[in-house]
């Protein structure tokens, strides 16, 4: 263990601790390889995410992206919905500056691309990626998604892409299907309970059609 790293372990082991769930729990020796960035897409999603990493000894600290959210205020609310559940949790919490033109930019040749198609591939694609070079520039050596919660997508297809970014930033990618064992409810509750802001959209300028 690099000395350097003293104050970030009593930061997260405080953290930790201000989790209710871990009250009294004896503090559970970390390495360093369990240091994990957790992208987030939503709030109520990272709700059952959040715990069982900590369960299994990940130092997390949340990544929100949100340059695919439409418009800058529902940004905004999702962004705050993001740093008040880490902040519940007892995990750090990085959220990007706002930046729709690069999303934009990167996807327009897909915006008639209908929702589940090569346009939210390509979404993924830039969130993990983001959150990956961050991951880097933090010294994180793990990386996993809330989005393997949703009963709307692919788990498969997100873990691919999401070991294929690890492979090529040196990171290693934590395969997880969040939505197993009722997971997608658990949150729906959780998120209920804590009063968490839930959107009825997925976020990008095309899917407001869906709605
Ligand atoms: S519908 Fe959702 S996943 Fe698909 S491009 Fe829009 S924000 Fe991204």
């Amino acid at each position: 263990m690099m000395l350097t790293e003293m104050p970030q372990r009593k930061l997260w082991q405080k953290k930790r601790q201000q989790n209710s769930r871990y009250k009294g729990a004896p503090f559970k020796y970390m390495d360093d390889k369990k240091r994990l960035i957790l992208h987030i897409c939503c709030a109520p999603d990272a709700t059952v995410p959040a715990d069982l990493l900590l369960d299994e000894g990940y130092r997390t600290e949340g990544f929100f992206y949100g340059g695919n959210i439409h418009p800058e205020e529902e940004f905004q609310k999702r962004a705050a919905a993001v740093a008040f559940l880490c902040q519940t949790k007892g995990i750090g919490c990085h959220v990007m500056p706002y930046d729709p033109e690069k999303w934009i930019g990167e996807t327009k040749a897909f915006a008639s691309e209908p929702e589940g198609g090569k346009r939210c591939l390509l979404c993924f694609e830039l969130q993990l990626k983001a959150a990956a070079e961050y991951a880097v520039r933090c010294g994180a050596g793990s990386l996993t998604t809330t989005l393997t919660i949703s009963p709307h997508k692919d788990p498969s297809v997100i873990n691919g892409i999401g070991e294929k970014i690890c492979s090529e930033h040196g990171l290693v990618w934590i395969s997880k299907i969040w939505r197993k064992n009722n997971g997608f409810k658990r949150s729906v509750d959780e998120s209920r309970k804590l009063g968490l802001y839930r959107q009825d959209y997925c976020g990008c300028i095309y899917s407001i059609r869906n709605r």
